[in-house]
Parts: structure tokens; C-alpha cells; sequence
């Protein structure tokens, strides 16, 4: 058994309690093993004694061997360093468990249903010094609260009785090596064991019974029978520890049950009496010897034959409460089996139903059916009505016509026109599908085109330029390939930005696609903008969730803003509102690339400072950088730079004062990280944002507490350019705020 192995410091108890009367001769028999009176089982339950002294002056470890874990109602043996064994209880309890919690939770529902006429066991069980006795023996003189099981139970009895009808009797005997002596006579040594051939009861004729009529009287025999367990072992050259001693209380008690005073009442009345119904109940509580193995215990000859004799009586046991384990499995088998019976019925009832179910369905159907097929007939007649009525009104009306104007040609002519002007507009818009598709094959090869000659263009080296198949035409096969000038020339412009405006989402891409194109050219950019590109530009940005349209609108509206007319109209046209827009929603770098861009452009032009902070320009730019793809970040660079260098210069000229907008809209920490980028692009704008900044005393002081200066003497030092070298080293030796806090931390610049 599991708990036998728990057992250098732990106690085990057992309990149980069967209705004698009910059960058949082969039950009865281990009566005392037998069935829990709630659940029909054995209970199991664990309980850990604290360490005695000699164990804490030894500095025992079984604190770290043992773990209960009492909510889960297992006990962890540890074997080693990685393994352990884990058994399930019915309860475990704690070191720290009370006397008090350990009877309730084990005796009290045994002794309840004693009370109620079954016979109950109670078992410690443990290897000596693991607090059996302690556990169900304990009379608790000095301390009321150390009371075991035995000296409770009777409270709990004598509690529930009344003293005029019920009765109860007790036996203490002790069990050695297969003999039984009687504790309260001791005289009384070898009292024989009676199995009643019929009812299968076990008793003891010899045995001493005593009445108990209070808790006095009980714990005087305890004390009795304790002194003869003592004085019987010394006789027997032994110790109480390998003797089992057991206390069997005889319950007698009238019942008081209201059915049955009626009963009696009309027995009474009818002139027959009824004997009074007694119930009989027996507890028996049983403090086990030791249960060390002989191995363990290094017996020997008469040692090893009392050994033998307790082992024998405890594999017994075992025995019984394995029968009983097996039989409480049977029985939850024959249940499951019976439910999955039951449940395979239940399901073919349900299956039944369902079929029926069905059947009604289908016949539900087919009168729907019916219906609408009757349904169709009547709409064909309807349809078949008015095809005739109209053939009637178009007869109709060509007598009324020819009768109306005698050239009935006339018509027919105008018809004809039309469907020819319709042909002519058709085939225009098909030449300028192809056109399209040329420039997008023209913005590849822009697109190939060596970066460093326009740094402005954030549009060169777009990727997103490729021509659609589809639209690849017959011209482009015969190698005639029109420049985007030349389509521009040939197609004009106005037709180009109306195309801006199609309801064919391709022709719109292709048509933004062209305009970003041609707006990368200078020579473009004004009329573009004349011909209400630009206001377009903005209403894709606008009225677009689409990212690809977006992307390239933006990147369109970069270009434009290279030139400082059109950065003015950006911004009168709410430009920054939409960048601004734009680069909290988009997701796709160069989107983000291509607004950036075209905020870096603005950044540059002394007369919208204020407008472009104010519109939140300078914020969407330090929220771009999120995105942490480097041309992105060189983007933000660019405009920071950009914006410091204006800056500066309005304050240099002393149209300005005050503290530098980038430091107020929380610049700075980005520019500081940055200053010293990987990236030598960014790091270039970055290095000479800083310098411009550091040129006005106003943001001296945030520069230093924001880390800047670490930055600028690091510029100063090892910039790879001369100039902004130079720059930085003015920079430090002009500013008196500088000068002082070099002194301070001792740099030299
Ligand atoms: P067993 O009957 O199993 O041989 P005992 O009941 O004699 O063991 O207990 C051995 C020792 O441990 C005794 O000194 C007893 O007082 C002490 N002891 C046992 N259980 C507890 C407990 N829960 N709390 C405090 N002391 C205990
Ligand atoms: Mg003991």
C-alpha cells in the first residue's frame, strides 16, 4: 500500500463503518474494513507529526523528504534530487493539524453513523513513534485539547444518547501474536473469537463489558485498561508497540422516529403492542502495532516471531481493503457501463427522432416546392403579358412616329453617328491605356537612375513603379517606347490629371504613377501644379485608404514641394494636415519615406516655420520614426536639419527668438540618439542640426541637460567633414554656457 512507504514520521488511519444487519455473511466478515458510510469505501486519510525534540537537536531532515500538499490531498515522498513518488489520500494533514480537526474530519462521521446503527472502524496505523497512540489514544487530563479519537468519540456518543432508554458498553482488549487479552481483566488472557455461522458476527463471549454512564467513568477504564497494556507487556516481555489494543464500543439506542410513534399509536388502539426498535451500533477503534519491516527492524527469534505475527495481521488488512478497493472499482466499472448503456439508448432515441424530424422536413419542402413552382408558372404568364404590351406600344409608337415625320431615315442616321462618335472615344481611351502603360516602363528606367544627383527626390528609387501586365500594348511590342515628355506632349497634361480622377481604380494607379513622374522633373513641376495636379494630389490623399495610391500621391506631392512656390500652396491647401494624416496611418516605409520626404522639403522654407509646427508638421515627423527603416530615418534627419537650419538663420537675422520649436515639439532626444548614427546620411543631417542649434544660447541649456554637448565635443573631434568639424568647434568656444560647463566636467575642446 502507497502509505506504508509514508511512514517514518506519519500515521495513517483508517476508518470505516458497515450496517450490520443488511449485509450478507461474506460482508460482515470484514465489517471492519469494509464500508465507508457515506461513499461505501475505505477512507485513507495521512497525518504528519511535528519533529520531537531529538529529531530538531539531531537536525533531522525529513522536512525536506516529506511534502504534503493538504489541497490537493497528496503526500510527496522525495527520493532523490529529481524524483519522487506522490500518493493520494482522502485527507492529509499537516504537522499543524489539531487534535479536534483530525476527529472530525476522520472519527466523526464514523461515530455519526454508529449513532445511526452501523458498526464503525477506526484504524491508526504507522510505524512506531509515527503518533498513533498519541492520535486515537490520548485522554488529554492535563490539556483538554490534546484529547484523542477514542475519549471524543464517547463525548460525541454520550452527547447523543439519552441516558433512560439507550445503553452503552465498552471492551478494551489488546491483540498479540494471534491472542487476545483482555485490558480490563487481566486475569482474562485468552479470550476466544466466535463467528456466528449465521449472521457472520464476530464476537468476544469472554470478553469484559462495561457500562459507561458518563465521560468520567470512560476515562477511568481508559487509564485501567493503559496500566494493564503497561503491567500485561512487562508479563510478556514486550512493548505495547508491537500489540494492537482495541476499543470496541456497543451503542444501544432507542428510536424516537415519528412514523413509527404513529405506528405505536394504532398498534395501541387495535390492542396489540409493538416491542420499542433498538438500533445497535458498534465502534471500534484500533490504536495498530508498529509497522516496521522485519528487515528494518533487525528482529530475531521470539522478536521476529511477534514480527511476524504483526505482519501477518497487517497484510491481512491489506488485504481487506484491497478486496474492498476492488470490489468499489467493479462496482464504478458496472456504473460506467450502465450510463454508456444508457447513453448509446438515448442516442438512438435522438436518432429516431432526428429521422422523423426529417421526414416531416422533407414533406415541409415539398409543399414549398409546389408552391414555388405554381409561383414560377404565374410570374412566366405575367413576363409573357407584358412582352406581348410592349411589342403592342413599340408598334405603336413607329406608326405614330412614321406618321409624325415622313423621313423615318433621319433617326436611323443621328443612331448611327452616335454609335460611330462612341467607337472613336472608345478607341482614345484604349491608345491611352497603352501610353499609360509605356510610362510606367519609362518610370523603370527613372527609377534605375544613380541617387546622389538629386538628394531632394525621395520618388528615385521607388520600387513600387513596376508596369502592370495587362497593360503592356501592341506599341510597346514594336520597341516604339514614348518618353514621358513625349506622351505628355502627346496626350497633354489636362487629359493625364483627369485620369487622376477615373472610376478605374488600375487607370487611377497607372495616371498617379505618371504624374509623380513627371512632377520629378523641374520643368514639370509648375505647369502641374497650374493645371490643378497638385489640388488632385492632395484629394487622393484625402479620400484614399488605399496604400499604394497614397504611397505614390505622396511621393508625387515630394517632388512638387521641391520647388518653394508650390510649398506654399501645399500648405495653403491644408497639405500638412493630410501629410500629417498620412504618417500616423500609413504602414509601409516608403510611404512613410515618401510623406517624410515631402515634410523635409517644407522644413526647408524660412516662411512657414510657424505654419508647419503649429499643423503638427515637425510631430508627424518624430512620429515617423517609429518606423525604424533607414531611409525613413534619413527622411526625418533631412527635415530636422532642414527646419534647425531656417531657424537659425531668423534668429541670426533677429526675426526670431525664443527657444528652438524642435526642442519645444520633444526633438531633442531623437537628434541626441541619433547624432551619432550608423547611417551616414542620417548622421550628417543629424550632426548638423545639432551645430545649428547650439549656435543660439536660448537652447544651450536643454542641450546640456539634454546630452547634446557629449555629441557636439564628439563632432567637434572626430566629424569626417572639415567644415561641420569646424562648425562644432566654434560652435563650443562661442557659447559661454558651453565654455563653462566644459570647464566644469574638464574637457578640453
Ligand atoms: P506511536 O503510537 O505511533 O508509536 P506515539 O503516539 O507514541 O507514536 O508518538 C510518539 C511521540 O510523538 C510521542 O512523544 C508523542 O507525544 C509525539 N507525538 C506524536 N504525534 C504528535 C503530534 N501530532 N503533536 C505533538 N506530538 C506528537
Ligand atoms: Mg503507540
Amino acid at each position: 500500500m502507497a502509505a506504508a512507504r509514508a511512514n517514518r514520521n506519519g500515521a495513517n488511519l483508517r476508518t470505516s463503518a458497515s450496517f450490520k444487519s443488511k449485509l450478507p455473511p461474506s460482508n460482515v466478515r470484514r465489517s471492519g474494513v469494509a464500508v465507508d458510510s457515506v461513499s461505501g469505501r475505505v477512507r485513507v486519510a495521512v497525518r504528519l507529526r511535528p519533529q520531537n525534540t531529538e529529531e530538531l537537536v539531531a537536525d533531522a531532515d525529513f522536512a525536506d523528504c516529506v511534502d504534503l500538499q493538504p489541497e490537493l490531498k497528496r503526500l510527496k515522498l522525495r527520493k532523490n534530487n529529481w524524483d519522487s513518488d506522490t500518493y493520494e489520500f482522502d485527507e492529509v494533514l499537516t504537522e499543524f493539524a489539531s487534535q479536534k480537526r483530525v476527529y472530525e474530519v476522520v472519527a466523526k462521521p464514523v461515530v455519526e453513523s454508529v449513532l445511526e446503527g452501523y458498526n464503525g472502524t477506526v484504524m491508526a496505523y504507522g510505524q512506531t513513534g509515527t503518533g498513533k497512540t498519541y492520535t486515537v489514544g490520548r485522554l488529554g487530563d492535563e490539556d483538554t485539547s490534546a484529547r484523542g479519537i477514542m475519549v471524543r468519540a464517547m463525548e460525541d456518543i454520550l452527547a447523543n444518547i439519552s441516558p433512560e432508554t439507550d445503553s452503552i458498553s465498552v471492551s478494551f482488549l489488546q491483540l498479540y501474536m494471534e491472542s487476545i487479552q483482555d485490558l480490563l481483566n487481566p486475569a482474562n488472557d485468552n479470550i476466544s473469537i466466535v463467528e456466528d455461522q449465521k449472521t457472520g458476527d464476530v464476537s468476544l463471549p469472554g470478553a469484559t463489558v462495561c457500562e459507561i454512564r458518563d465521560q468520567q467513568s470512560f476515562i477511568q477504564l481508559l487509564r485501567l485498561g493503559e496500566a494493564h497494556r503497561i503491567a500485561a507487556n512487562t508479563k510478556l516481555n514486550t512493548e505495547s508497540s508491537r500489540s494492537h489494543a482495541l476499543l470496541m464500543v456497543h451503542v444501544k439506542k432507542s428510536v424516537v422516529d415519528r412514523d413509527e410513534f404513529c405506528l405505536e399509536a394504532q398498534n395501541r388502539s387495535i390492542g396489540t403492542l409493538r416491542p420499542p426498535i433498538l438500533r445497535k451500533g458498534k465502534l471500534i477503534v484500533v490504536d495498530l502495532a508498529g509497522s516496521e519491516r522485519i528487515h528494518k527492524s533487525g528482529s530475531e527469534g521470539h522478536m521476529l516471531e511477534e514480527a511476524k505475527s504483526i505482519n501477518l495481521s497487517l497484510s491481512s488488512l491489506g488485504k481487506c481493503i484491497n478486496e474492498e478497493k476492488t470490489k468499489c472499482q467493479m462496482d464504478y466499472m458496472e456504473s460506467i457501463k450502465k450510463l454508456e448503456e444508457k447513453w448509446t439508448i438515448n442516442q438512438q432515441k435522438h436518432a429516431i427522432n432526428a429521422e422523423i424530424n426529417n421526414g416531416a422536413g422533407d414533406e415541409k419542402v415539398a409543399e414549398l416546392k409546389r408552391l414555388l413552382q405554381d409561383e414560377v408558372c404565374l410570374r412566366k404568364a405575367a413576363e409573357d403579358e407584358i412582352q406581348k404590351i410592349k411589342n403592342q406600344l413599340y408598334r405603336f409608337s413607329k406608326m405614330e412616329l412614321a406618321g409624325r415625320n415622313s423621313d423615318g431615315f433621319s433617326i436611323h442616321q443621328v443612331l448611327e453617328e452616335e454609335s460611330c462618335q462612341k467607337k472613336k472615344l472608345e478607341e482614345e481611351v484604349r491608345v491611352l491605356r497603352s501610353q499609360l502603360a509605356q510610362i510606367s516602363i519609362e518610370a523603370h528606367q527613372v527609377r534605375s537612375y544613380p541617387d546622389g544627383s538629386n538628394s531632394a527626390n525621395p520618388l528615385l528609387g521607388l520600387d513600387s513603379l513596376e508596369p502592370l501586365n495587362q497593360m503592356r500594348s501592341r506599341d510597346c511590342d514594336n520597341g516604339e517606347r514614348a518618353s514621358i515628355t513625349n506622351l505628355h506632349e502627346q496626350v497633354g497634361l489636362q487629359k493625364i490629371l483627369s485620369l487622376l480622377q477615373s472610376e478605374d481604380a488600375n487607370v487611377q494607379i497607372h495616371a498617379v504613377k505618371v504624374v509623380a513622374n513627371l512632377a520629378a522633373e523641374e520643368g514639370n513641376q509648375e505647369k502641374i501644379v497650374e493645371a490643378g495636379g497638385l489640388t488632385s494630389l492632395l484629394m487622393l490623399l484625402r479620400t484614399y485608404d488605399d496604400e499604394t495610391i497614397r504611397r505614390i500621391a505622396a511621393g508625387a506631392i515630394a517632388n512638387l514641394a521641391m520647388n518653394e512656390a508650390n510649398q506654399e500652396l501645399i500648405m495653403a491647401q491644408g497639405g500638412i494636415c493630410l501629410l500629417a494624416m498620412t504618417a500616423t496611418d500609413a504602414e509601409d516605409p516608403q510611404t512613410l519615406r515618401m510623406v517624410a520626404g515631402a515634410i523635409a522639403n517644407l522644413c526647408g522654407n524660412d516662411k512657414l516655420q510657424m505654419r508647419l509646427r503649429s499643423e503638427g508638421g515637425i510631430k508627424a515627423l518624430l512620429g515617423m520614426v517609429r518606423c525604424r527603416h533607414p531611409d525613413v530615418l534619413s527622411q526625418v534627419a533631412r527635415g530636422i536639419a532642414n527646419f534647425a537650419k531656417c531657424e537659425s538663420r531668423a534668429s541670426s537675422q533677429g526675426s526670431r527668438h525664443g527657444r528652438s520649436l524642435l526642442i519645444d515639439d520633444g526633438a531633442l532626444p531623437w537628434i541626441v540618439q541619433n547624432a551619432n548614427s550608423e547611417a551616414s546620411l542620417i548622421r550628417r543631417h543629424v550632426e548638423l542640426a545639432l551645430c545649428h542649434l547650439a549656435q543660439h544660447e536660448v537652447n544651450v541649456k536643454d542641450m546640456i541637460s539634454g546630452g547634446a554637448l557629449w555629441e557636439l565635443v564628439r563632432i567637434s573631434r572626430d566629424c569626417s567633414r572639415e567644415d561641420i568639424r569646424a562648425l562644432a568647434r566654434r560652435t563650443l568656444t562661442s557659447s559661454s554656457t558651453f565654455q563653462s560647463e566644459l570647464r566644469r566636467l574638464r574637457i578640453e575642446v
